[in-house]
């Protein structure tokens, strides 16, 4: 290694090799700032959650002329229906998912900057596409409607998202150093200055720094802190990214004055596969372990019973609250329950997943049976959703069609009838994604101390910043703010 490389001393570090993380270092390098980026995971295991991703990413667009200049090109486009997505849309998601607690000014920023962000991005290398098998369903001439307003997504999901990243870095001589865990941060007359650093073979280490920049995830690996902030239970949710997002610089950062921000008592927690053995941190089937074809049928617990409205909104608007409503069920298990008809229409990526946990059976008795629930108990649950349903309104995947079950909780949109089999049961459980709380910052990521004054010298960006989301989340928003708020406090490092 040359000597440049070993440098102890740089103008910007980075905490955290993610999308956050390398889209400040990007940004830093680009102003011709020396950067070096700490990542605690070894090469192999690198990229945090952004790794885990599908690269789904929320923006604003005019529809499929306004970003066919930066997606890849598609067979399928002439073809396609790409509604518009405004920024009074994408405010408006924010408000009412989070019930109006989203941060007015953060919102403001990621939405108007979210199209130029992911321009820049991609004119640094980054690959993005139209997400055909997530986001549209194919209408009966053939044709394609994307719907629910997250349309863009990068090529080869969170791995393609990551390769691009790192090798963007690689372009702009940013010095990424795989297996270094941040221990803390070096505060100087109230500045911070530098960052200590531990390896894996236990040695340690310091680096001098203008300007530290924390992107180094929430606390969602943490059990201890899942159950402090989040409550009773939360200790036992399975964790679907990195496993290394502990908090520990949240806590390093609140030590030296920064206030925290955001709501710490809500996460993003999802429908994940139940009993598979490796269903934490699985690199290999990453994002594969959710379940998100709930709209399309039935979810019941082990008394047999429904309990949330599985077509209440747009599943990118519902999934990301209903992880925690399945971790309230009795043992925290629940099962998506579909009949053939709708069988076929769920994503194969998913559901076709190698060993998924799922019973099948021609009766509903039969199925009750295999999944240890009252066979009694099902066949009540399905024949009053069955029959509660107003058969005169037409099923459409595509809009909110308004076809409800009227039944206690309702399902307010896509009821279909549970009728022929043979019957599907899909075991979940709670998958942490990442948690909302964070530190405070400015619309730079300028971290703020009590007073509202910034710390000089430290950043966040990423899941560490604090105060866009609560309860509940609208997918692809988590890479937006981490590409929007990393660049921004790259601007200014
Ligand atoms: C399965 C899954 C699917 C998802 N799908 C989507 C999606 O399609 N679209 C979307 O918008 N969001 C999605 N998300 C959420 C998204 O991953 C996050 O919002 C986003 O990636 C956070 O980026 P980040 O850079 O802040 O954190 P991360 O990508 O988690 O990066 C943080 C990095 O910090 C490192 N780190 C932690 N502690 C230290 C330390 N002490 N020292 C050094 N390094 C440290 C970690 O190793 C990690 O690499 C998904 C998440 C998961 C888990």
């Amino acid at each position: 290694m040359d000597e440049a490389r070993n440098a102890q001393q740089t103008d910007v570090v980075v905490i955290g090799g993610g999308n956050a993380g390398f889209s400040a270092a990007h940004a830093a390098a680009q102003r011709g700032r020396s950067v070096i980026l700490l990542e605690r995971g070894t090469e192999d295991l690198a990229g945090g959650n952004s790794y885990y991703t599908a690269g789904a990413t929320r923006i604003i667009h005019g529809g499929l002329d306004d970003v066919s200049d930066f997606i890849e090109p598609d067979d399928r486009h002439a073809v396609t229906e790409v509604p518009a997505y405004t920024a009074e849309e994408y405010a408006a998601d924010l408000r009412k998912v989070t019930n109006g607690k989203n941060d007015p000014e953060l919102t403001e920023v990621l939405v108007a900057e979210s199209q130029d962000t992911v321009r820049w991005l991609s004119g640094l290398g980054l690959k993005y596409r139209l997400m055909y098998e997530r986001q549209a369903y194919v209408r009966e001439d053939g044709s394609y409607l994307f719907w629910g307003g997250l349309h863009v997504g990068n090529v080869g999901g969170g791995e393609g998202l990551m390769a691009d990243h790192t090798a963007v870095a690689k372009t702009l001589g940013i010095d990424v150093r795989y297996g270094h865990t941040t221990t803390g941060l070096i505060v100087e007359n109230g500045a911070t200055v530098g960052v200590t650093y531990s390896l894996t073979d236990g040695s340690t280490g310091e680096i001098r720094a203008e300007s530290v920049v924390l992107a180094a995830g929430g606390f969602e690996t943490n059990p201890e802190l899942r159950r402090k902030h989040l409550g009773e239970g939360w200790e036992n949710a399975k964790v679907r990214g990195t496993p290394y997002n502990d908090g520990a610089l949240l806590q390093a950062a609140l030590d030296v004055g920064a206030v925290p921000g955001g709501d710490w008592s809500t996460c993003h927690s999802v429908q994940w596969d139940a009993f598979t053995p490796w269903n934490e941190s699985n690199r290999e089937l990453t994002n594969r372990l959710t379940r998100g074809g709930y709209p399309l049928g039935i979810i019941v617990n082990r008394d047999g019973k429904r309990f949330l409205d599985e077509g209440a909104d747009f599943r990118n608007l519902t999934y990301a609250k209903y992880g925690r409503e399945i971790l309230k069920q009795p043992g925290s298990i629940a099962y998506q329950v579909f009949d053939a008809d709708h069988r076929p229409l769920l994503r194969s990526e998913e559901y076709d997943m190698p060993g998924i946990s799922v019973e099948s059976a021609d009766t509903l008795e039969e199925l009750a049976a295999k999944i240890g629930v009252e066979p009694a108990a099902l066949v009540e649950t399905v024949t009053t959703f069955n029959d509660s349903i107003d058969r005169d309104i037409v099923w459409d995947p595509n809009v909110l069609d308004g076809r409800a079950a009227r039944v206690d909780p309702p399902k307010s949109n896509w009821a279909a009838p549970l009728e022929n089999g043979p019957f599907y049961a899909f075991a979940v459980t709670c998958g942490i994604t990442f948690t909302f709380g964070g530190l405070k910052s400015d619309t730079h990521g300028r971290v703020l101390t009590a007073d509202g004054t910034p710390i000089p010298g430290l950043f966040v960006c990423g899941e560490m910043l604090g105060g866009l989301f609560s309860e509940n989340y609208p997918g692809g928003t988590g890479l937006a703010a981490g590409m929007v708020f990393g660049r921004r406090a790259g601007n200014l490092a």
